[in-house]
Parts: structure tokens; sequence; C-alpha cells
């Protein structure tokens, strides 16, 4: 599970830095520090502006979805954005819609409120004289720089950007995105309104990268590469609900699951292994600690006397009555080829990925 650290608590919600985010500020720090010492504060000021205006943008998903009785556990904050960790997700279209229209509606109350600010306060500095004359003489990397003058100009343009941006694209994991399969699936179902609107994302994640690539903004291609990935596995997920169902893993579990003993050397879980025709062992690698073994790392490995638990791979254990969506979304974001399975706290078998996949393909004939 995602974690980071935890800066706040706010009505049961944790907020958290993922560490990326603090390395990144810190390598920000070093390099300013060293290159453009003049500017350091102003840009961490503008970074502040910017990252707590992500983070109440998701605490207004957040306090939507608690109304709606959809439970948050967490945010975490990214250098690239924010995410609201919650282990359900809203299956009714309108939850869905007014969860994911709260955070942009909520920059774009910043955005008025700073304007009625401004309004009733006219002396309050606001933006640089000249600027609405001329707007191209203030690139946008000067934002940063003006911040300390012009605080409210920042604050406005952020959130302005934040609102536009998740709002009126209309690809995953975007609130764009969310509105739009939100609205697809009141009119023609869940599943076909999640597979359409993955769909559109695919296609608009697609133009940006092209976009990107030819007019040399990389950030735009690396978020269209972003999208599309994001969207593919929503895709995958949506299908494997779909098809597979309340189906569970049960039908497919190889329950020859022989475990290997701690001294276990290679040489003896060769013949196991051609006794028992299975391609996978699993290995004791400490107190009710089980990990691993496939015939291809066994046919590798030279020295026959090695202890098998050393070249054994650590694999995840799921319980007997595991939903198969469940277990296929795992494979489809993992690499491994087999996940163990346990019944009572003990070793059952394993479920292989070739087998769920044939599952899968039998129920779709079926459910087309
Ligand atoms: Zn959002």
């Amino acid at each position: 599970m995602l974690s980071g650290f935890r800066i706040l608590r706010v009505a049961g919600i944790s907020l958290e830095l993922h560490a990326s985010f603090l390395i990144l500020i810190t390598l920000m720090i070093v390099f300013l520090g060293f290159t453009d010492p003049a500017s350091l504060f102003s840009t961490l000021v503008f970074v502040f502006i910017l990252f707590a205006s992500v983070l109440l943008h998701e605490l207004a998903h957040a306090l939507v979805a608690r109304f709606r009785k959809i439970r948050v556990e967490k945010i975490i904050l990214f250098p690239i954005g924010g995410m609201a960790v919650s282990k359900q997700n809203p299956s009714r279209p309108l939850d869905e819609f007014l969860i994911a229209v709260a955070g942009p509606a909520f920059n774009f109350m910043v955005v008025l409120g700073v304007l009625f600010f401004v309004s009733v306060y006219p002396q309050t500095p606001f933006f640089p004289a000249g600027l609405l004359e001329n707007p191209s003489a203030f690139p946008v990397d000067a934002l940063s720089d003006s911040v300390l003058k012009f605080p409210l100009m920042g604050l406005l343009w952020v959130n302005l950007m934040l609102g536009v941006f998740n709002l009126f694209v209309p690809a995953f994991p975007m609130d764009g995105g969310r509105i739009l399969r939100a609205m697809l699936s009141a009119w023609m179902g869940g599943f076909r309104g999640t597979v359409a609107a993955c769909h559109v994302s695919q296609v608009i994640s697609i133009l940006m990268i092209f976009w990107g690539l030819f007019s040399g903004g990389l950030m735009l291609a690396l978020i269209g590469g972003f999208i599309f990935l994001a969207a593919s596995q929503e895709k995958n997920s949506a299908q494997a609900t779909h098809v597979l169902g309340n189906a569970t893993i049960e039908s497919i579990i190889r329950k020859n699951a022989w475990v290997l003993g701690y001294d276990s050397r290679v040489s003896e879980a060769r013949s196991k292994m051609m006794e028992l025709n299975e391609p996978a062992l699993l290995v004791e690698t400490g107190p009710n600690a089980f990990g691993m073994i496939f015939s291809e790392q066994l046919e590798k490995e030279t020295n026959l006397v090695r202890n098998v638990r050393e070249i054994a791979q650590s694999v995840p254990f799921i319980s007997v009555q595991a939903p198969a969506r469940e277990v296929l979304n795992f494979f489809n974001a993992s690499e491994l080829e087999a996940i163990a399975v346990q019944s009572g706290g003990q070793p059952a078998g394993f479920v292989f990925r070739e087998d769920l996949e044939k599952l899968f393909k039998l129920l779709k004939l079926n459910k087309n």
C-alpha cells in the first residue's frame, strides 16, 4: 500500500507527503542554493502555494466522499500532484460525479475569493503594472519570482490552472475523466461507461504525447504517457470486475503445494519438482515466512548444494476465498507469474497467471 510521511490529520483523513516529494524539495533547495540563491525563497513560497492548493483540492474530494459515505483513508502528495487513497471506488455515478466536481470547484472558489478580496481592498498589490496591456512580457516562469510581491496573483493563477486542467481535460485519472465516466455510466451502465471513458482518455493521451513530442513539451508528453497507462489500467480492472464478477480463485488453485523445508537444497527441490510435475514450489524462508521457487530458476542454478531459500522469490499470500478479479488486477500490475494461497494461516497452493487468464477467457466467452 502507498504511504508517505504524515503531516496532518483532518476529519479522520491522514495527509501525507510521499518520500519522492521530500527528495525533490531537498534537491531543489540544494540546486537553487548553488545556482540562484536569490530566487530560492520566492520559489519555495510558490511551491508552498502550489502544493497547499493541491492538498486542499484533494481534501475537498475526500470530504465530499465522506459526506457520500465513502471512506477515504489518506491523501498523498506526489511531485506531480495529489492522490486520495480509498479502499472502495464510488459505484454510483452521482457519487462519483459529486466527488470529482468538488476538487475543481474548490479551486474556482479560491479564484473567486481572491477576486472578491481585491475588489473589496483595491489597494492590495495584485499584479504587476502593465500585465494586462502586455501579458507576453510576463512569462509564466516569472511567476515564482514575483510571488513575494504579488502572492494573490500566484494563488489565483495556480488555482485557475488546477481547476481548468482537472475539470476540462476529460481523461483518467483527472477529475474531468471521472466526471465523463459518471455521466456515461448513468447513460449506458457502469461497465460500458467506464470502457468508453477509458477510450476517450487514451485518444486524448495519444494526442498529448504527439503534441508534446512535436512542440518540444516533454512534460506534456510524459503526462500523456502517464494518462495512457492509468486509463489502460482502469479499463483492465473494469473488465476483470465485469467478466469475473464474484467468481473466486478456488477452481484454479493448484493444491499440489509442496513446502520445502528451511534447509532444503537445490538438488532436493529439483527432484521434488519432477516428482510432482509442477512448475513451482513453496520454500520455508523463516518462521512462518515462505518464498516461491520456479523451475527456470532451478534449471539455471549450477550449485546443487545451495540453499533453495537463498534464491527463492518472496511472494504475497492471498486467501482461498479471494475474489478472482482482485487477483487478476494484482497480476496486471505485477511481473510475478504466480501467487501463493493460504488457508487458515497455512500455505494451501498456488494460483498461476496462465490459469487465471484461461478462466478469464472462458468466462468472457460466456458473457458475449
Ligand atoms: Zn481532483
